[in-house]
């Protein structure tokens, strides 16, 4: 792959993810045994989290996805979210699980969440990969988190740079020069 050299280090490799999935998986088959959740995949960073979580989970669900563009306004902490591509499926009165590639701000989240209700879900959760925690701008309760991380711009697994990297099979920081 181009631009290998611009990857720091790794922070979470693959055989970490491996396991952690498969708690994550058994996890959300225990708490939803007897319910068929829309497991919503945020696109692009979670599909390939979203394929690997899914075949942890030993339920019937139904999957869809979302495409969805942040708009963050300066200093302030609200935001807002433009739908890009929304689901084809009608969430009223079902289990909702919104999965997601990293928490940063919160901020794509907690507006998500809030269109779930909106539109009368019964229940909504949240599993994400990533959430790094020091950088949250406004409390989004996230149920199933796979890895707490340090603020640093990381890629693979899915996370991309500039459309790049998302193959990489662990999740790696990049190096600042790429950015610079
Ligand atoms: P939030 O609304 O929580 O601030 O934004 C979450 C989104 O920001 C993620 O879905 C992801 O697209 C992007 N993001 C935040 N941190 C990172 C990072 O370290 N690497 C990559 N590739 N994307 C990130």
């Amino acid at each position: 792959m181009e631009h290998t050299n611009l990857i720091k280090a790794t922070l979470v490799s693959e055989q970490q993810i491996k396991q952690r999935i498969a708690e994550l998986g058994k996890q959300i088959t225990a708490d939803y045994k007897g319910r068929r959740p829309i497991v919503i995949g945020v696109l692009k960073g979670a599909w390939i989290y979203l394929a690997d979580l899914l075949r942890e989970v030993d339920l019937d669900v139904d999957v869809d996805f979302m495409s969805v563009s942040s708009y963050g306004s300066g200093t302030s902490t609200s935001g807002t979210i433009t739908i890009v591509k929304d689901l084809s499926v009608d969430v009223t009165g079902r289990d909702v699980l919104i999965v997601e590639d990293i928490v940063d701000s919160g901020l794509t989240l907690a507006r998500l969440k809030d269109l779930m209700r909106d539109r009368n879900a019964k229940s909504v959760e949240i599993s994400t990969l990533l959430s790094k925690p020091s950088r949250r701008k406004v409390e989004v309760d996230v149920k199933y988190i796979g890895f707490e991380i340090p603020d640093e711009f990381v890629i693979g697994y899915g996370l991309d740079f500039d459309e790049k990297y998302r193959t990489l099979r662990d999740i790696c920081v990049l190096a600042e020069e790429a950015y610079k």
